[in-house]
């Protein structure tokens, strides 16, 4: 197998991110809750995507890449990441957002405009127009260019968070369970994926946020990160475990994840996002309360970020 390490990776972070106990949240669940603070990876407002962007930028780095390319809806948490981090790297970042969600400068989209980063909008519900469009400006600008997909849920990208597995095994823990959220999969099949590597014993949860098949995407992209790796292991359904989450829709606030932000917030003033993490951490609100976790289990969620979000996603609001 090969190591981490063998692979380019730029610094974008600060990383170990912390892991700290939620005494209250604890407290009331009965059982041991501890949190991963993705949020404070250190670029833009923090989030998930700064792992795999580390993995990624480096080979568009390697491959010569002037400019980048990635996509996502208008309030992409992964989008604002790519143009941060790819600007910081002297790559040009051009955005191809869906307008699917909130346009209107707010969160994300505010902190685009902040950076003035390139960015155009498609009414389209296909990420193949999209990908044939990067391809079609890249040429016209006739400049070397690398495409990264939707939320960075490549093989690639997924190593960010093999490493993040790895992360929490060297700051020790024992944890029994580990709760994330998945909307493009790439974080849920690192986990997962690194779990079987380096935490043997850690139950590796999803909060399906989306409604994609991902009871197909999260072993694929598990098994294709797994091939880049060398890693000889099999992956099986005992590797994930998935739980539906995405209430009335991707990006639209359900009511218990709403009830989770404020939990969270009132609790231990910590700040989740109404897209992603809010609704995940309603994931493990509802495991705790369906008897899921013993007074012994010691349960990791990882918040992945989105603060963007949280300035721009309402209730009503698509
Ligand atoms: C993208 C994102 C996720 C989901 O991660 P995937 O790897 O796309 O499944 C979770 N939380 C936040 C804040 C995100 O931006």
């Amino acid at each position: 197998m090969k190591r981490l390490e063998d692979f380019p990776r730029v610094s974008l972070g600060v990383f170990p991110t912390p892991i700290h106990k939620l005494e209250n949240v604890s407290r009331l669940l009965g059982t041991n809750v501890y949190i991963k603070r993705d949020d404070l990876t250190g670029l833009g407002l923090g989030g998930n995507k700064t792992r795999k962007l580390e993995y990624l930028l480096a080979d568009a780095q390697t491959k010569g890449a002037k400019l980048v390319f990635t996509t996502g809806g208008a309030q992409s948490n992964h989008a604002m990441l790519t143009a941060a981090a790819a600007a910081k790297l002297g790559m040009k970042p051009v955005l191809l957002l869906k307008k699917r969600g909130v346009t209107a400068c707010l969160g994300n989209q505010y902190l685009e405009e902040l950076m003035g980063t390139e960015r155009y909008f498609y009414d389209t519900d296909d990420y193949a127009d999209i990908y044939a469009e990067m391809d079609r400006i890249g040429q016209e600008r006739g400049l070397p260019y690398y495409k990264i997909p939707c939320g960075g849920s490549n093989a690639l990208g997924t190593l960010g968070y093999v490493a993040c597995a790895q992360e929490i095994a060297r700051q020790g823990g024992g944890f029994t369970h580990l709760v994330c959220a998945e909307g493009s999969g790439g974080t849920m099949a690192g986990l997962a994926l690194g779990a079987k590597l380096f935490l043997p014993g850690t139950k590796v949860h999803g909060m399906m946020v989306d409604t994609d098949p991902f009871e197909k995407i999260t072993p694929a992209l598990m098994r294709e990160a797994a091939a880049l790796l060398e890693a000889d292991v099999t992956i099986t359904e005992a590797d994930f475990h998935l739980r539906a989450l995405w209430g009335p829709g991707y990006a639209i606030p359900s009511a218990e994840g709403n009830a989770a932000i404020a939990l969270m917030a009132e609790q231990e003033g910590v700040f989740l996002d109404p897209v992603y993490t809010g609704k995940a951490f309603a994931g493990l609100l509802t495991m705790a309360r369906e008897g899921a976790f013993s007074p012994d289990d010691r349960v990791l969620f990882l918040h992945s970020g989105g603060a963007g979000g949280l300035f721009a996603v309402r209730d009503g609001e698509k």
